[in-house]
Parts: C-alpha cells; sequence; structure tokens
C-alpha cells in the first residue's frame, strides 16, 4: 500500500483533513498515513522553519505530502512554512484547477458560460525568494529571481500536462513589456518549449489584460501558465470565479516530492467551529489520488461530491441561503451516501486504478540546473547605488571626479528614472540613486576594476549595493533607465 505523509495544518486545517480523510477512508483508498508535525505549533515550540526534523526526514522519504493550510508566526521573523516546504523541496510547478462545480452559483454559472481553466504557477523563484534588503532607511529593495532553468522547468511541465489533457490552448501570462529580461527570459522559454508542442495552440497574454479577459470571456481560456506572484494573484482571481477560496485545490509537483493542498488558508474567523467547507483539500486529494494513479477512486468520489453539490447540499459558505447548511462532518458524510451515484453534469469515467508506489529518493548532492555554461560573459560596466540627498548635478560631479581613465559615467538614474544628463525636475526623488559607469571605449572589465571604483566612490558616498553591468554572448544582460 502506497504511503503518504500528512500534517494536519492549523486553523480548520484539521477538521477539513479529519473530513476528507474520513471520505477516503469510507471509499477503501488504499493509503497509509504517516501523521507529521508541522505548522503554527511547531513554530511555537521553537522549530524555525515550522516543522520536525523527523517531519522533513519523513516526507524525504516518502515523497508525498498531504497538507491542511499553516499559519506562520506573524513578525517573529520566520518564513512562511508553505513557502519553505514548495521551495526547500523543489516543487516547482504549482496546478490550481478551477472548474464549474453545479450547485455553487456564480455569475458564470447562471449565465450557462462554464469554465475549465488550469493555472500552472512557477512556484519557488520571483520574488517568492524573499531576498529584501534595506538599502537605506527609505528604501526597500527585493531581488525578482527568474532562471532560465527554472522557467524551462515549470513550463515543460505545462505543456506536458496540457498536452496530456488535450488542452485547446495553452497562454502565457506576463508582464515582459516593462520587466525585459525577468518575464522577457519567461516568455522566451515559453515559446522555446513550444516548438516541441506542434499541434498545442500557444500564445501570450499580458497578465493585466490577461485579469480582464478572464473576468469577461474565462471560457476561452484552457491552461495558463505564469510567473509565481503573477500566478498567486490570477489564480485567486480564478478562484472567484468559480465560487471562491472553498473550490480552489492545489497540486505542489516536483520530480521527486510533492505537496498537495487547498488554496486557501487557515480560516481563523471559523476556526474550532466544525462549519468549514472541505471541497478544495478534497479535490486537491483527487490529485494526489490521481498522482499515485488511484484513478477509479479519485473519479468515484469526484462524482459523488459532484451529485452532492448539483442536489444542492452545501456548508455554510455558499450555496442556497435557504436551504440550511451542514456542518464539515455533514457535509463530508452526504458525500459518503453519494458513493456510487454519478452527476448530471460532467460525469467522471470509470477508470482502472494502477496504485504506483512513491519512489524513495536517496540524492547524495543538491543538482546543479545550469542550461548553457559555454556563453561568453564580458563585463561592461557597473551599476552603483548610493545614498545621497544632494541634487543630480551634484552627485554627478562627485561622480565623474571618480571615473578615472577606465570608467566614463553614462548616467544618474533614482528609481529607475533617468535623472543625469538629462530628465526632469518633475520627477521626484529618493536618496537612493544609481550611478551607472561604463568602460571607455567598450573594453572589457574585470572585477577588481569595478571594486577600485567602488573603494574610490566611497571616500564621497556611502554605497549602498552594486551590479555589474554584464554582456552575456552578444546580448546586454541590463535594462535601460526610464528615459534613457
Ligand atoms: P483564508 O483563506 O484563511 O481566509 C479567507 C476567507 O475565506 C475567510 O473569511 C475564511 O473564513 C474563508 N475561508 C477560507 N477557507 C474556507 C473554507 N474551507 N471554508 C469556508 N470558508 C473558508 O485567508 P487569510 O485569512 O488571509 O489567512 C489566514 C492564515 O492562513 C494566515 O496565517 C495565512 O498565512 C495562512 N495561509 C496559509 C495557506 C497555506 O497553508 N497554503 C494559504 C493561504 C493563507
Amino acid at each position: 500500500m502506497t504511503k503518504i505523509a500528512v500534517a494536519k495544518g492549523d486553523g480548520i486545517g484539521p477538521e477539513i483533513m479529519d473530513a476528507v480523510l474520513s471520505v477516503f477512508q469510507a471509499a477503501q483508498v488504499p493509503l497509509e498515513y504517516e501523521f507529521v508535525d508541522m505548522g503554527k505549533w511547531v513554530f511555537d515550540k521553537g522549530f524555525s522553519n515550522g516543522m520536525t526534523s523527523e517531519a522533513q526526514q519523513t516526507i524525504e522519504n516518502l515523497g508525498i505530502l498531504f497538507k491542511g493550510p499553516m499559519e506562520t508566526p506573524k513578525g517573529k521573523g520566520v518564513k512562511s512554512i508553505n513557502v519553505t516546504a514548495r521551495k526547500t523541496w523543489n516543487t516547482y510547478a504549482n496546478k490550481r484547477v478551477f472548474q464549474t462545480l453545479h450547485g455553487v452559483d456564480t455569475v458564470f454559472s447562471k449565465a450557462g458560460i462554464p469554465i475549465d481553466v488550469t493555472i500552472v504557477r512557477e512556484n519557488i523563484e520571483d520574488t517568492y525568494g524573499g531576498v529584501e534588503h534595506m538599502i537605506t532607511p527609505d528604501v526597500a529593495l527585493s531581488r525578482r529571481f527568474i532562471t532560465r532553468p527554472g522557467s524551462m522547468q515549470v513550463i515543460k511541465y505545462a505543456f506536458e500536462m496540457a498536452s496530456k489533457k488535450g488542452a485547446r490552448r495553452i497562454t502565457c501570462g506576463h508582464k515582459a513589456n516593462i520587466m525585459k529580461l525577468t518575464d522577457g527570459l519567461f516568455l522566451e522559454c515559453f515559446y522555446e518549449v513550444a516548438k516541441n508542442y506542434p499541434d498545442l495552440k500557444a500564445d501570450d497574454v499580458i497578465v493585466d489584460d490577461l485579469c480582464m479577459k478572464l473576468v469577461t470571456r474565462p471560457d476561452t481560456f484552457d491552461v495558463v501558465v505564469l510567473t509565481n506572484l503573477q500566478g498567486d494573484i490570477v489564480s485567486d482571481l480564478c478562484a472567484g470565479l468559480v465560487g471562491g477560496l472553498g473550490f480552489a485545490p492545489s497540486a505542489n509537483v516536483g520530480d521527486h516530492i510533492s505537496i498537495f493542498e487547498a488554496v486557501h488558508g487557515t480560516a481563523p474567523d471559523i476556526a474550532g467551529k466544525g462549519i468549514a467547507n472541505p471541497t478544495a483539500l478534497l479535490l486537491s486529494g483527487f490529485s494526489l489520488l490521481q498522482h499515485v494513479g488511484l484513478y477509479d477512486k479519485a473519479n468515484m468520489i469526484e462524482n459523488a461530491l459532484l451529485y452532492t453539490l448539483e442536489s444542492g447540499v452545501h456548508t455554510g459558505d455558499f450555496g442556497d441561503r435557504n436551504k440550511p447548511s451542514l456542518n464539515t462532518t455533514e457535509f463530508a458524510n452526504a458525500i459518503i451516501a453519494n458513493f456510487g451515484k454519478k452527476p448530471e453534469h460532467n460525469p467522471k469515467p470509470d477508470m482502472t486504478d494502477h496504485a504506483v508506489s512513491c519512489t524513495v529518493f536517496n540524492l547524495s548532492k543538491n543538482a546543479m540546473m545550469e542550461s548553457d555554461s559555454t556563453i561568453t560573459e564580458k563585463i561592461n560596466g557597473v551599476d552603483l547605488f548610493i545614498e545621497s540627498n544632494l541634487q543630480p548635478q551634484e552627485i554627478a560631479d562627485k561622480c565623474l571626479r571618480h571615473a578615472g581613465v577606465k570608467f566614463k559615467l553614462v548616467n544618474i538614474s533614482n528609481r529607475g528614472t533617468q535623472v543625469w544628463p538629462t530628465g526632469s525636475k518633475f520627477t521626484n526623488l529618493v536618496n537612493q540613486y544609481n550611478a551607472r559607469f561604463e568602460s571607455i571605449d567598450d573594453h572589457a572589465l574585470n572585477q577588481q576594476d569595478v571594486i577600485g571604483l567602488y573603494v574610490s566612490l566611497s571616500g564621497d558616498f556611502r554605497v549602498c549595493s552594486l551590479e555589474l553591468l554584464n554582456t552575456f554572448g552578444d546580448k546586454k544582460a541590463y535594462s535601460l533607465a526610464q528615459g534613457q
């Protein structure tokens, strides 16, 4: 029998997990559970990453974690356990399926517009790296990591999944018109992978336009792949289209370890009352069952759930207010009572189970994901970020004195807008400038040259940070300032 790790979570977590496991037990799902210690109470015991080392070991041995929502203590300087789990175990693809559920009234269900959108969200990179610094008391910076191997991994997963499910269309949501290097790289990877799937219609939509189109014509979308933060926002938008967070499941898929959970959180406002809706966690459980090859069990329970919803049975957060709502346990029991019944809309076919046990991986070292190490790298210059409340011309006068024989001062910008050599007096300033120096005559520079400039400039300014201006192959690997 396949064994999986289960963490019940915080808030409503234990209530909805117990309900879902009772449905699994009634359906005689052949899974064994090992309960692990994760969540707020583990943080409270002094474990800084919210899980015990036994829990980590168990999850790494079993390869599958079914988890309830978890709370991360606020203001204690600890990182979100949910994000830590996804990142530590490289669950790089977050798949969230949003489908019309008959019995769950929405604007679209009333208008007869069916929704079946799968969001694939990159799950590890982006601003979720959480690498942030205050570089002056007034200025906070976040590093946004978009990497080629990280993007390729999730985009390949999205195409493969779309192709297997016979998708009509796969769309990349992005903001590459503004973030040309980060989102530009993600988009480039998307079309690179698309070449291997000529039968799949692949296109891209800028993320704000995507949001507008999703709320006006959601039925025109099928699979949508996005970077982490944009994917997070767009997937909550999609949850709203199908009835709210109570119906939003999520699978965090990796090569070795996968995590199945609901999109929603611990719902502290209703925790302990026994009234939470277990549907999202149950839908996440279906993904888990499919993941381990238990297709027939997944479809049988899903048919019972769909039948239950169609017959108007509901928890307090949705459904006909004139009909009394069921509590969490009663709702689970109603599903169990409907085992063997098929819904009128979208019944799932009978299938054969091919239970697969999860492989136990003993990795001897961390995998290095590198796509092309043969690209030539050249340093063209450096962006030096300095703290100052002087005016742009005064900064330039000082910087010019430090440029020496190897560098020329190209421009100065403030929050990405050029303020020297040209600019506007109407541009508001903060006390952090970027002085961009490039090599005179396009000569290649080395790191010692850059450090020399840093040391020299630090005689006049507090230099907060620096970024090299590189060329990779024939591509300039840095953005221009607005107005440059
Ligand atoms: P939330 O999703 O917990 O709650 C938002 C609203 O939706 C609340 O009104 C809540 O009652 C309702 N709701 C959520 N799930 C429901 C369900 N199953 N049935 C009925 N109603 C439901 O979001 P929040 O209040 O912003 O976050 C609370 C906590 O959860 C925070 O500590 C947050 O960090 C954590 N969180 C965890 C996860 C996760 O574990 N993956 C995800 C999101 C938030």
